[in-house]
């Protein structure tokens, strides 16, 4: 099929929506003006700083199976982290940030994450303005940004983080003033296909692959985790954003290997095809971009943007 006709076919499945898709040019829905502007941002950001304290804390507890309402520990030695350094930034800035028991540094990870949130968070109040909108995708970046660390560093992506996404991702659907929520939750119907085939599939291709490397292939890339955030993924990006965000995930996991690759065997000099990386944070990356640009990015391809 030409690529125009698809952008037609995409426009046709639009034309049937009830409600009609309103795509507001992202400057009309802002609401600052005036001196309150700074003071929403101050305390935007301040909130995304502590989202961004709440992620490394869950991603830190969540794969040993602590519990969330307990003091932050160190993932290395289990000992109690003071009050200054649960925050990773101030643990630096305070000359905390060696664990007492294991001398194990504050992870950059930490760091990271604590500076990257307030940005998103501020992005996300300039883009929508104070809004139940605003609330629910600053939540969905949240568990996309905590997945994104858990699939990296523990291959993880947990029921306990992403059962309650879904039940709240399925109760934003009524909210979310991108999408309708039959838009929504068709997204979520189709995303938990399209991953659930995938699930289904990986298993023999990782062994046929593992086969032509001849070597034993000890891990499957994709776990049924990459199912429950293809759910997600589908809910908050709908119907045919969830499209667009498997393709970016698809192309950038892709990408991302063959670079992998050419870095292994250029630094390494060492040649290991089809060894296998998380998909989790490609979902994650698609599903952000879909999520906040999905409105433009499927006009644009009406408009024939290809
Ligand atoms: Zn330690």
């Amino acid at each position: 099929m030409p690529l125009s006709s698809l952008g037609d076919s995409v426009g046709e499945m639009l034309k049937d929506e009830p409600h009609g898709i309103v795509y507001a040019p992202p400057f009309d829905v802002k609401i600052w003006s005036g001196p309150s502007m700074s003071v929403q941002v101050l305390c935007y950001a301040l909130v995304g700083w502590l989202a961004g304290v709440f992620i490394n804390h869950a991603a830190d507890a969540l794969p040993q199976r602590s519990d969330l309402g307990a003091a932050p520990t160190c993932p290395r030695c289990g000992v109690l982290r003071p009050s200054a350094a649960w925050s990773a930034v101030i643990g630096h800035l305070t000359g905390r940030r060696i664990c007492l028991g294991c001398g194990a540094p504050l992870p950059i990870r930490s760091v990271v994450v604590e500076l990257l949130m307030p940005l998103v968070f501020v992005g996300l109040l300039w883009r929508y303005g104070l809004s139940i909108h605003l609330g629910l995708l600053s939540l969905y970046s949240v568990v996309l940004i905590l997945v994104t660390i858990t699939d990296l560093e523990h291959h993880l992506i947990q029921h306990v983080v992403m059962v309650p996404a879904i039940v709240i991702a399925i109760g934003g659907a009524f909210f979310n003033q991108d999408l309708t929520p039959r838009r929504a939750l068709l997204g979520g119907a189709v995303g938990l296909v399209c991953l659930y085939a995938m699930f289904l599939l990986a298993q023999p291709v990782s062994m046929l692959m593992g086969r032509l490397a001849r070597r034993q292939v000890t891990e499957v890339p994709f776990g049924f985790g990459d199912v429950t955030l293809g759910v997600f993924i589908g809910l908050i990006t709908g119907l045919p954003g969830v499209f667009f965000a498997l393709l970016i995930a698809l192309l950038s996991a892709g990408l991302a290997a063959a670079l992998i690759l050419v870095v292994r065997a250029v630094i390494q000099h060492r040649y290991t095809p089809f060894s296998a990386i998380p998909y989790g944070p490609f979902l994650a990356l698609g599903g952000f971009i879909m999520m906040v640009y999905g409105p433009e990015i499927i006009q644009w391809y009406i408009a024939g943007g290809f």
